[in-house]
Order: structure tokens, then C-alpha cells, then sequence
């Protein structure tokens, strides 16, 4: 009765049915990490989140090219080809049914014969869930942002510790922040799960180096210049945010989100910018016809 209950409840919050797991399809709740991975024990790990549009994996080679290099970072071996990964991807969202998911790869070190070493015994998982986005009011009324002196470690690359983010949490939900933006020695980095961009004098700036370069970024970026905007890609000031006349997020569960005020003071007149909603607009159309 109890275990009935209890496979009750798990299906009605984690719905997805079916995931990759080191070479073998199964379901999320057979996935058996061993105590000795060193995803687990030494956050020696990376990982690359995909979601869907209209039923296709959107920017998959790009999110590809992405986890290789996050994992050539770490020197982890990734145990697929790029081919038998988009099969793999393609499989796993045909039987689990989703309208609009979310993909997740993970890559560990995996176990270690004493719990430190790499023994070159990849960890490799795939799982797909449902896909929660943002409410609409987020899009229509802006949000708001905290900054954080932080920098992650090995920026360029999406390792598995994002603690900074999670134990400061707090600090996000007192302020009804959506996003943290890292800064450090006088720049702003990115946003603890997303790009940003900034808006002067109708100039579009976004950081380029030491951060996760981020797909929705570059994508933004491609539009924009179609469109005619000037794009600047390099260091931003903390001063540049503070005195932006428009900020945006960028991110795949997220697209293009305005940003009103920042460390609860205003962006330019604290209401969500016309070229933020341009670039909106251009996201929104561009994943239609994707
Ligand atoms: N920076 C960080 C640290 C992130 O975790 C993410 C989310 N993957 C991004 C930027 C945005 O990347 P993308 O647009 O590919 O989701």
C-alpha cells in the first residue's frame, strides 16, 4: 500500500517516463547514482540544458558543441557521438510524449576506486521533464535583479556547482528577484543561470569572455544585427549595468526577459524598454518558424 503510495506521488511530480542512463534507456526512478561518483563526492561534473520548440531539440548542435567543450574542460570523456546523442535526444522525446520539454545532460567523472581519483568511468545521463517557463507577467511587467560578488569556477564551462546560486537564494526571493548577476572586480559577469545584455543610446552590450557563453545570447545577437542594432561584445562595469537604459536576460528556459530594476533601484524608467521588446518580438517569431 505504502509503496503504491508512494510511486502515486512520484508520478505526479516528476511525469517524464523515460531517460539515458550510461548506454541503457530506463526511467528516472531506476537511475542508481553510486555514493563513490565523483559528480556526487567532487562536484566533478558538467552538464547542458536543451529545451524543445515545436517538438524539435532547439540549437542542438550548438548545446553540443557547448558540453564538448565543457567536458574537454574538465577532462571527461563523453561516452557518444555527436550523431548517436541527437538519435538518443530524439528517441527519449518521441516516447516520453512531452509537448515542450526540457532536456538535461549530465557528465561525471563517475566512481573512484578511493573516492578522488578519476578511474576514466564516465557517469552519463540524459533526461528529458516537463518544460515550467516563466509567467507571462515576468515578460509584460519586467523583473527584478540582485547582484552578487561572485565568479564561477571554470566560468566558461557549465560544471555541475551552482551552490553559489542555491545559498543565495535567500537573498533572491527577499528582494523578488529572479536572477542574480555575478559581478567581480568592477564588471558584471552573467546571471547565475543566464546571459544579460545591456542597452545604450540604442547600442546593444553583452559580455564575451570568462562567462558561459550562452545559445539564447547568441542568438539574440544574430537577430539583432539582422535587424540593424549595433552589438558590442566586452567587459561590462557594474557602473555600465547601474547606468543602462535598458537590461535583458537571456537564457533557454527564459528567452528574452526585461529587466526593471537591479539591487532595487530602477532601470532607466523602471518599465520594460522598446528595444528589450523588439528583441522580444524577434525571439518569439524566430522560435515560431524554428
Ligand atoms: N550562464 C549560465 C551560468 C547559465 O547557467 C546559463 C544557462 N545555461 C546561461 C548563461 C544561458 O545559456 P543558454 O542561453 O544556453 O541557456
Amino acid at each position: 500500500m505504502l509503496v503504491l503510495l508512494v510511486q502515486i506521488v512520484y508520478n505526479c511530480f516528476m511525469p517524464q517516463k523515460y531517460c539515458h542512463f550510461n548506454g541503457k534507456i530506463t526511467t528516472p526512478d531506476k537511475v542508481k547514482i553510486n555514493p563513490y561518483d565523483l559528480g556526487f563526492l567532487r562536484g566533478h561534473g558538467v552538464f547542458d540544458v536543451m529545451s524543445t520548440v515545436n517538438g524539435k531539440p532547439f540549437l542542438l548542435d550548438e548545446h553540443w558543441k557547448r558540453f564538448q567543450n565543457s567536458a574537454k574542460m574538465l577532462g571527461l570523456k563523453i561516452p557518444v557521438s555527436g550523431g548517436e546523442y541527437e538519435k538518443i535526444v530524439r528517441k527519449l522525446l518521441k516516447s516520453n510524449g512531452l509537448k515542450k520539454s526540457t532536456i538535461r545532460t549530465i557528465l561525471t567523472g563517475g566512481i573512484s576506486l578511493n573516492g578522488s581519483t578519476y578511474c576514466q568511468n564516465e557517469t552519463f545521463i540524459i533526461f528529458i521533464e516537463k518544460f515550467h517557463g516563466l509567467s507571462e507577467e515576468v515578460y509584460a511587467k519586467g523583473a527584478r535583479v540582485v547582484t552578487h560578488d561572485h565568479e564561477r569556477h571554470i566560468p566558461t564551462a557549465k560544471v555541475c556547482n551552482y551552490a553559489e546560486a542555491i545559498r543565495h537564494q535567500g537573498k533572491k526571493e527577499k528582494a523578488g528577484a529572479l536572477e542574480i548577476i555575478y559581478v567581480k572586480n568592477g564588471k558584471a559577469l552573467e546571471a547565475s543561470t543566464s546571459n544579460f545584455f545591456i542597452v545604450k543610446n540604442g547600442k546593444l552590450i553583452t559580455v564575451k569572455e570568462g562567462i558561459l557563453i550562452g545559445t539564447t545570447r547568441n542568438s539574440v545577437i544574430r537577430l539583432a544585427r539582422k535587424a540593424g542594432y549595433k552589438i558590442e561584445e566586452r567587459d561590462i562595469k557594474i557602473k555600465e549595468l547601474h547606468s543602462a537604459d535598458e537590461v535583458f536576460l537571456t537564457a533557454t528556459n527564459k528567452d528574452v526577459v526585461p529587466v526593471i530594476k537591479i539591487d532595487g533601484k530602477k532601470v532607466g524608467d523602471g518599465k520594460v524598454g522598446k528595444n528589450t521588446k523588439v528583441l522580444m518580438e524577434l525571439f518569439r517569431k524566430f522560435t515560431l518558424e524554428y
